[in-house]
């Protein structure tokens, strides 16, 4: 039974990240990845102790939004023009980054 049980659902989310099925890669360290996909579509396997521990959030896309958001919040700074467009995506993302800490490089 060398196997230690998988201890998450499909479905279970781990910030953008959603379990998509019991589909688990076993690494040479004993450890697991789950296989995800990501809000913005990208699939991939993550390990589960990074997704436990809020050290992977995301595809990668969340870290750019990020990038994109303070982008955008200098140009507000300093009264540049945006589309409606780009101020509803900056108010979407500020409230689902409201409660997500992302540490930038
Ligand atoms: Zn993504």
């Amino acid at each position: 039974m060398g196997c230690r049980a998988i201890e998450v659902k499909t479905g279970t989310k781990f910030t953008r990240l959603t379990v998509t099925s019991k589909d688990v890669i076993y690494t040479k360290k004993g450890e697991y990845k789950y296989h995800c996909i990501c809000k913005c579509g990208n699939e991939g396997y993550y390990a589960s102790s990074k997704l436990r521990s809020g050290h992977t959030k995301s595809c990668g896309c969340l870290r750019k939004d990020m990038r994109k958001l303070v982008k955008i919040e200098t140009m507000i700074d300093k009264d540049a023009e945006l589309t409606p467009e780009t101020l509803l995506w900056v108010v979407s993302t500020k409230k689902e980054l409201e409660n997500t800490e992302i540490v930038l490089p």
